[in-house]
């Protein structure tokens, strides 16, 4: 399908859809739903909220069988330093707070990455600020002191450092990117990510979440979801629920994800995450994401993206619970830990890998741990990688693309 909207101009969708039946009974058949029919589910209560779930889970067997997957990772935060300001963000930090940390040094990266790797990790995740050095002079130092001019051309060095001299696959994840930047990351990165988020327009109107956060106006984040998709980078992305944005936001939002994927197939997974409030941030008395409100999501997320569509919810954000989204169309936990916190979350633990395990097989589902690239982008594919990044990610995995090893990899750990 041709995007034929400019990015960030969703096509107008009617007001209402067709009967819910007619919807569900298309979702059961295994299609994936049009804008027009996922409206359908717009007024869809807590009474009804398992019948799309049913659709959701029904539509996911169909495709990923009962294997649901996780990334063994580490968590790097790069750069706590950011141009940007988001009324939710705990992460982001101004010089004086990060002191003499401005940057985590190349030695300070590979410590941490080869530790991941004696504990069975296999992804190296890098999140950090957006573009630090256009606000603050402190980091440009950093940056030009160690003959860098911006943070992307950091991570980029410490991505190949990682590359090379670990057994490790990194997955950068620093916000919005140019094509010259995503260009110069992909010989390191076997998928790279960035959360869309949302499209919608309120969340940087004076007083949203947003108003502060040029890097999160939905024009720049789908253009660099477009970018990534030209240049054949596996990309993983998702929307945040509860920060303001309606239903008909996020089925817009999904859409959007859709038709960017439709158009290059380059999307390996959708992360839909819920929101929860931080003490001493803007929002921090915002509610969160109420649990039928975020099932609701988590199944028409998978309704219109369809069934082979890799739909992921993370785990540690809903620790009481987090197995009711395997019954929501989820096949996929994202990545986790047994070294580094989560460090977007900090309050919110990962779950033990004895845990996640004993809850999925509990649930009927096979738990398998995943590379940072899943195996559809390389399994029977050279479109997608490099030639050396190719053979480095096919020699980790198994036959069926997933990591080497198996969960034996982690018997007798947490
Ligand atoms: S959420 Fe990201 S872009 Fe927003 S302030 Fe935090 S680090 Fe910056």
């Amino acid at each position: 399908m041709t995007v034929s909207v400019p990015f960030g101009e969703a096509p107008r969708l009617p007001d209402s859809g067709p009967p819910l039946h007619e919807v569900i009974g298309k979702a059961k058949a295994g299609s994936a739903l049009s804008g027009a029919e996922a409206l359908a589910l717009l007024a869809v209560g807590p009474d009804a909220t398992h019948e799309i779930c049913a659709a959701a889970a029904s539509m996911r067997d169909q495709a990923k069988g009962k294997t649901i997957t996780f990334s063994p990772k580490v968590f790097i935060p790069l750069t706590h330093l950011c141009r940007d300001f988001c009324g939710y963000c705990t992460f982001r930090k101004d010089p004086k707070q990060a002191g003499k940390d401005l940057f985590m040094t190349p030695e300070q990266v590979l410590d941490v990455a080869k530790a991941g790797a004696a504990l069975g990790c296999t992804e190296a995740l890098f999140t950090l600020g957006e573009r630090p050095e256009q606000r603050y002079p402190e980091a440009r130092e950093w940056l030009e002191h160690r003959g860098f001019r911006t943070t992307l051309e950091y991570l980029t060095h410490v991505c190949q450092l990682v590359l090379e001299e670990t057994s490790m696959l990194p997955h950068a994840n620093p916000g919005t990117m140019a094509r010259r930047e995503i260009a110069a990351l992909q010989p390191f990165n076997p998928s790279m990510g960035m959360m869309l988020e949302s499209t919608s327009e309120a969340l940087y109107a004076k007083g949203g979440p947003h108003e502060f956060a040029p890097s999160k106006r939905p024009r720049v984040r789908l253009r660099t979801l477009e970018l990534a998709g030209e240049l054949r980078v596996p990309f993983t992305t998702g929307i945040l629920i509860g920060i303001g944005e309606s239903r008909r936001d996020r089925i817009e939002s999904l859409l959007a994800i859709g038709r960017l994927n439709a158009q290059f197939g380059h999307v390996q997974e959708v992360i839909i995450q819920n929101f929860r409030a931080k003490p001493d941030t803007a929002m921090g008395d915002f509610p969160d994401a109420e649990t039928d409100e975020f099932l609701w999501t988590v199944a028409v997320a998978r309704l219109i993206l369809g069934p082979g569509a890799n739909i992921q919810v993370p785990p540690n954000l809903s620790a009481e619970n987090y197995q009711i989204y395997l019954d929501a169309g989820i096949n996929d936990w994202g990545g986790v830990s047994p070294l580094t916190i989560d460090f977007v979350n900090p309050e919110a633990p990962w779950p033990a890998l004895t845990e996640l395990r004993a809850k999925t097989e509990a649930a009927g589902f096979q738990l398998r741990p995943r590379l940072p690239i899943y195996p559809e982008y390389f399994l029977d594919t050279t479109e997608f990688l490099p030639d050396a990044l190719h053979q480095k990610v096919s020699a980790m995995a198994d036959s069926e693309g997933y990591v080497q090893g198996g969960m034996q990899r982690y018997a007798g750990r947490n």
